[in-house]
C-alpha cells in the first residue's frame, strides 16, 4: 500500500476520532499492550502487510506464481512485486520469515486459543510487537517533555490490576497526553475568552493541574479514603502521572476517586 494512501486513510480516521489532535494515531494501535485498553485501533499499514502475506502463504499456487516471476519484474501492481515488498518489510522489522511466524504458537494467549489463531493475526502481532518499543519511547518522551519520569510511569502502568475499568484507563491515557478538555484549554484554543472557573469549587481556573488538587475533589477523597483503605492524601498530578511507587491496587483506588470527580 503506498505511503500516501496510508496517510490519507489515517487522517480520515483521526479527524473522525479527535477533532483536536493530542496524540499520534499510531500510538492508539498499541494501547492494548501499553495501557490494557481493549479498544485499540488496528494499524492500517501493518494490517495490509499481514493480510497480504497471510493470503499468499495460504495458497500454494499463488506462491508458485510468485516463485516463477522473473527477478526484476517492474510493474508496481504485479502480485509478486507486492509480495516481495511485504516480505522484505516483515523480514526487516521482525527478523523472521512469514511462514515461521504463521506457524509460531503465540505466547501471550492460552495454548488452545493460539492454535486456532489465524496466520493473519500472528503476522499482525509480530509486526506490531516489532514497532511497540518505538511507541513506548513516544509515551516516555511525551511525558518527559512535561517534566515527568517516563520509566516510572511505564513501570507503574504495568502494576495496575487488570480489574481497573476501561474508562479509568482512558482517563489516565488522556491525562498523560495532556488531553482533557478543561475550560482553560478551550479558552486558550478559542482565544479572547476568559477561562472559566472550576465547576466543582468555583474558586480557581479549571486546569488539569487544578483539578488534581481541587478542594472539592480533595474533600470527596477525604470522605472515601479511610473506608477504601487509600493513603491519607491523594498525590495530585504526581499520582495521575503514576510517579509514585505504590502497589497497583492502591494506585487504581486513588485514580478511581479522580475519575469519579
Ligand atoms: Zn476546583
Amino acid at each position: 500500500m503506498p505511503h500516501s494512501v496510508v496517510q490519507q486513510i489515517e487522517s480520515k480516521i483521526r479527524d473522525f476520532i479527535m477533532p483536536i489532535g493530542w496524540i499520534k494515531m499510531g500510538f492508539l494501535c498499541h494501547i492494548g499492550e501499553i495501557y490494557g485498553i481493549k479498544t485499540a485501533l488496528r494499524d492500517v499499514f501493518l494490517s495490509n502487510i499481514a493480510s497480504l502475506l497471510a493470503s499468499y502463504g495460504a495458497h500454494e499456487e499463488i506462491m508458485q506464481g510468485v516463485a516463477d516471476t522473473p527477478v526484476g519484474e517492474k510493474s508496481d501492481v504485479h502480485p509478486a512485486v507486492n509480495w516481495s515488498l511485504a516480505f522484505h518489510f516483515l523480514m526487516e522489522s521482525t527478523g523472521m520469515m512469514p511462514a515461521e511466524i504463521a506457524r509460531r504458537v503465540g505466547t501471550s494467549r492460552g495454548p488452545e486459543k493460539s492454535k486456532t489463531e489465524t496466520a493473519f493475526k500472528r503476522l499482525y502481532r509480530a509486526l506490531a510487537d516489532a514497532e511497540r518499543p518505538a511507541w513506548e519511547k513516544y509515551l516516555r518522551d511525551r511525558v518527559g517533555d512535561k517534566g515527568w519520569n517516563g520509566e516510572t510511569l511505564e513501570k507503574q502502568l504495568r502494576r495496575l490490576p487488570r480489574t481497573v475499568p476501561q474508562g479509568h484507563l482512558w482517563f489516565l491515557l488522556k491525562v498523560h497526553f495532556n488531553a482533557p478538555i478543561t475550560k482553560a484549554r478551550i479558552a486558550k484554543a478559542v482565544g479572547g475568552v476568559e477561562a472559566e472557573t472550576c465547576p466543582l469549587c468555583k474558586q480557581e481556573t479549571e486546569t488539569i493541574e487544578h483539578f488534581a488538587n481541587c478542594p472539592a475533589v480533595l474533600d470527596a477523597y477525604a470522605r472515601v479514603q479511610w473506608g477504601a483503605g487509600l493513603p491519607p492524601v491523594p498525590g495530585g498530578m504526581q499520582t495521575l502521572m503514576l510517579q509514585e511507587e505504590m502497589d497497583g491496587g492502591t494506585g487504581a483506588g486513588v485514580i478511581a476517586v479522580y475519575v469519579g470527580a
